[in-house]
């Protein structure tokens, strides 16, 4: 069957919880479906919980797990199940043909049904002066951002009273001198428990009736936020050397407009009890649809509950086209794969693919190394051009990074040393590297920064780089 021809059972756009749930029950219900995980639209793939920590609500984790582990998780178990990924932004729906019209900037797909699991957006103020210190010390996720340099030992803001800003503003606590919370009322929207976490942490302050209305700095750095108290009027300058959002999020729904019923705030409207969207054969799960939960769980189960519509729908219309699909095993460790398996979560590929570096011994035909021992060696002596990644443990971003730069560096393996930099673990080296954010890369070709790439990029911006600087 040629790409022409080929309809899908049913193709997927998120990969969330909502999405990967959807895949995971389609898959195994023999629809191979195909997955649009996103690439920059409406956040990083793997969704909200690429920007968590711990999640200690998700049922069968006792103890809790990292929200990014939980995404590998979810990611490895579609895989299993023969879902197809696609790391792309789908730009284009069409909703009033069929089969359904699905486009990213690679290719376009035809449908019989479809889920939409795209989320929902972290949203921000646009106060004055945030164009010109947004990265500078105005973030829109602390739990990526929190741990660089320039927040560390100073004063931090995080704007906003639901359970994210609790969050968020607890982990602050490990790297600021203290923490301020800023909510517009005289309660919050976060959990009982979450709120006593705050309340009761003692680098903690809760400024209620408190809203940011400006944001200073000396041109190159955030350092200090006008703050208005709303019962009275007043208006004072608090000086902080960071400033986190945390006020919520708005869904990601701007393909479907005019297409799907969707409600005054944007949300896509699905018939009460179930995931039906206003089009036949078009399902919505997760925040997309949903906000009231907002949940892991609750996205979870409604990804289940699309897929088992769409599976029900296909046969009710004889559309569905099995495929039968064993579950598959751990893939082979080539290094291409190794970078996916590593992606989806096995550790033992992600020790393997990294170097460990003793104090003398650096193996130079080796491509990829880690820590400030290698980087000063490489950066000094190889002949190569040099990737530096700085990453953080809690970042999700990095984890959505990692098998995009894993296949760029498969290609160009013997023309390049790569040392990957926890800022965590060497936080001089990234202020010296004048690292504001991460993931960031920077290229090195004898010993002068060519190149450096802030967030996650296309695979194409990251070999462009690399080819117009191969020696
Ligand atoms: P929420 O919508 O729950 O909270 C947003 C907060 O931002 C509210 O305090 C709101 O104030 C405030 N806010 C909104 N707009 C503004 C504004 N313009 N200026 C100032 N403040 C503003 O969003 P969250 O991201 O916190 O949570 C989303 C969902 O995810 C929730 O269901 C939450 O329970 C869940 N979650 C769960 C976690 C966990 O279990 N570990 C962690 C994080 C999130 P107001 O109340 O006045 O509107």
């Amino acid at each position: 069957m040629t790409e022409q021809s080929r309809v899908e059972n049913v193709v997927i756009i998120g990969s969330g919880p909502a999405g990967f749930t959807a895949a995971i029950y389609a898959g195994r219900a023999n629809l191979k479906p195909v997955v649009f995980e996103g690439f920059q639209a409406g956040g990083i793939p793997g969704g909200q919980l690429m920007t968590t920590t711990e999640v200690e609500n998700f049922p069968g984790f006792p103890e809790g797990i990292t929200g990014p582990q939980l995404m590998k998780n979810m990611r490895a178990q579609a895989q299993r199940w023969g879902a197809e990924l696609y790391t792309e932004d789908v730009t284009f729906v069409d909703l009033s043909q069929r089969p359904f019209v699905v486009r990213s900037d690679e290719r376009e797909l035809r449908t019989h049904s479809l889920i939409v699991a795209t989320g929902a957006t972290a949203k921000r103020l646009h106060l004055p002066g945030e164009e010109t210190y947004w990265n500078r010390g105005m973030s829109a996720c602390a739990i990526c951002d929190g741990a660089m340099p320039m927040f560390r030992g100073v004063e931090l803001v995080v704007i906003g009273g639901g359970d994210t800003a609790c969050e968020e503003a607890t982990y602050l606590t490990k790297f600021g001198s203290h923490v301020h919370m800023l909510v517009r009322s005289n309660k919050m929207r976060a959990s009982k428990a979450m709120q006593d976490r705050v309340l009761n942490h003692p680098k903690i302050t809760v400024h209620w009736h408190s809203e940011a209305v400006e944001v200073v700095g000396d041109g190159l750095r955030l350092t200090g936020v006008k703050v208005r108290n709303n019962q009275t009027g007043e208006i004072r300058e608090m000086p902080v050397g960071g400033l986190f959002y945390a006020i919520g999020h708005k869904p990601n729904t701007d393909l479907f407009k005019g297409q799907l019923e969707l409600d005054e705030v944007g949300y896509i409207v699905t018939r009460p009890g179930s995931v039906a969207t206003s089009v036949e054969g078009v399902f919505a799960a997760g925040d997309v649809q949903d906000h009231e939960f907002r949940q892991a769980i609750t996205a979870a189960g409604t990804g289940c509950m699309a897929a088992m519509l769409a599976e029900r729908w296909l046969s009710e219309h004889s559309l569905a086209q099995e495929h039968h699909v064993l579950a598959q095993s751990h893939p082979e460790p080539s290094p291409a794969a190794a970078a996916e398996a590593e992606s989806a979560g096995d550790p033992a590929v992600e020790e393997a693919s990294f170097e460990e570096n003793g104090q003398d011994d650096l193996d130079f035909s080796k491509t990829c190394h880690e820590g400030s021992y290698a980087l000063r060696r490489l950066y000094h002596e190889s002949d190569r051009l040099l990737m530096v990644k700085y990453t953080a443990p809690t970042c999700g971003p990095c984890h959505a990074l990692k098998p995009i730069l894993n296949k760029i560096i498969d290609e160009f393996s013997d023309k390049l040393h790569v040392v990957e930099i926890d800022i965590e673990k060497d936080p001089e080296i990234a202020e010296a590297g004048g690292v504001t954010g991460t993931p960031t890369v920077q290229f090195f070709k004898n010993k002068a920064l060519v190149a450096q790439l802030v967030g996650v990029k296309p695979k194409s911006q990251y070999r462009e780089v690399i080819q117009a600087n191969l020696c």
